[in-house]
């Protein structure tokens, strides 16, 4: 599974609809301080189901719609629309019928967030299967907030090693060996 596209509207800084073309051997976005270098990471994260607004940078999950400025009102809602290249039917059984894969979260005030596949309504929870199941998604280590290789360079050497454990994938072995134990 490739990420093709991120398409934006409304989200956070993005609130005209801005389409984002990812080709092969993109390794980087630079842009001055505060254009929304962040924020796009941010998209990338909550489209596929992150659910804690502190993830976001944010107090509330209704914090990722545009907020306004001086000059411009504010949004009722904000969609993020991630666009994957399914050509090799990598995705779980259920999402295999088609090329593209176009999962869409729309988050609209006093409403909450609605997912869809392609044209079909899912859960939040089908939608964090789908990543979970090709190694990605929301929490996936390869996804590096800003800050948090300073974190890891200050971390008491058991905090850092809890972050290395989780960064390879080890952690869930560590739970199921105490269960084992514990029998
Ligand atoms: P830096 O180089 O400093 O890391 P950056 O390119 O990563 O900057 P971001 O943190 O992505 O920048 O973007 C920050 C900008 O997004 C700020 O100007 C902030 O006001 C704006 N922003 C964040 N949330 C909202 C929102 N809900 N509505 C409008 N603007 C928002
Ligand atoms: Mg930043």
């Amino acid at each position: 599974m490739r990420f093709t596209r991120l398409r934006l509207n409304g989200f956070k800084s993005f609130v005209d609809p801005t389409d984002l073309v990812i080709q092969d051997g993109l390794t980087g976005v630079v842009g001055p301080n505060g254009c929304g270098k962040s924020n796009l990471l941010e998209a990338l994260r909550w489209v596929m189901g992150e659910h804690r607004a502190s993830a976001m940078r944010g107090g509330g999950m209704e914090d990722v719609i545009f907020a306004g400025t001086s000059t411009r009102g504010a949004r009722n809602f904000a969609e993020v629309v991630l666009q994957i290249d399914n050509e090799e039917r990598l995705a779980p059984s259920g999402f295999n019928d088609s090329d593209l894969l176009e999962i869409t979260r729309r988050i609209t005030r006093d409403v909450g967030s609605a997912y869809k596949v392609n044209t079909k309504d899912v859960r939040a929870r089908d939608v964090q299967m789908l990543f979970a199941d090709a190694s990605t998604g929301a929490h996936s280590p390869a996804l590096v907030r800003q800050g948090q290789i300073n974190e890891l360079i200050n971390a008491k050497p058991k905090a850092r090693r809890r972050i290395l454990e989780e960064a390879a994938g080890i952690s869930g072995l560590y739970q199921r060996r105490h269960e084992a134990e514990l029998r």
